[in-house]
């Protein structure tokens, strides 16, 4: 089921525009700067594949999905500061379809048997566009809730803070949800939203991970 790859990026285009700035940047300055746009410091939507190569630094085995090599979704199993998870990347989750949710679904079914934590990074949450069906959702959540059974970690992690609302909509957002914030200077100390238990910079999200993890080892 679980195969090594090697990873290659999945965009064509030599140049990306910032959504905020409208600065243009070299697509492999970014990739290697995590998908931080270096002129006003918006993060980037990031390639499912990125995210994980990003959160493993490099080294992990790829979960086999119906969608190969998707941009969307992709998910793979490594070591994370010395605990071994199984981690779901998904950008732009608005557009999912049904496929997508296999894909999901695998996973979840994945971390279960191989009793893992599960770490789901979502990004580009928007309502309007999405097609995901009440009865995915069930089997979603049906899982998210048989992996917690086993008293196995569920960490969430989204890009964006105002995805929390009408992403637990979709499916549960497990037992920690860290969202990333771009900048040290504005970012708050206590969370507002009571969804969100950590505000975190993207290349930090390993570390403060790998912190939970042993933490949540520690205290079983
Ligand atoms: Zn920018």
């Amino acid at each position: 089921m679980v195969k090594i790859e090697n990873i290659q990026h999945a965009s064509d285009s030599l140049w990306e525009k910032c959504e905020r700035c409208s600065e243009f940047e070299f697509m492999q300055t970014l990739v290697r700067n995590s998908y931080l746009c270096q002129y006003c410091g918006h993060y980037y939507d990031m390639p499912a594949l990125s995210r994980l190569k990003q959160i493993f630094q490099n080294k992990f085995e790829k979960i086999t999905l119906p969608l190969e090599n998707d941009i969307l979704i992709c998910s793979g199993e490594g070591t994370i500061f010395g605990s071994q998870v199984v981690l779901i990347a998904i950008s732009r989750i608005g557009e999912l379809q049904i496929e997508h949710l296999d894909s999901f679904l695998i996973t979840i079914q994945y971390a279960i048997a191989v009793q893992m934590p599960l770490i789901v990074i979502s990004s580009g949450m928007n309502h309007s566009k999405s097609k995901i069906s009440l009865s995915y959702i069930t089997q979603i959540a049906i899982e998210m809730n048989s992996h917690k059974q086993m008293n196995l970690l569920q960490i969430s992690v989204l890009t964006d803070g105002n995805m929390t609302d009408s992403l637990s909509t979709l499916f549960p957002l497990g037992d920690l949800t860290l969202v990333e914030w771009e900048t040290e200077d504005n970012r708050p100390t206590t969370p507002s939203d009571a969804f969100v238990d950590h505000y975190v910079r993207r290349h930090e999200v390993p570390v403060l991970i790998g912190q939970l993890l042993s933490w949540s080892s520690d205290n079983k």
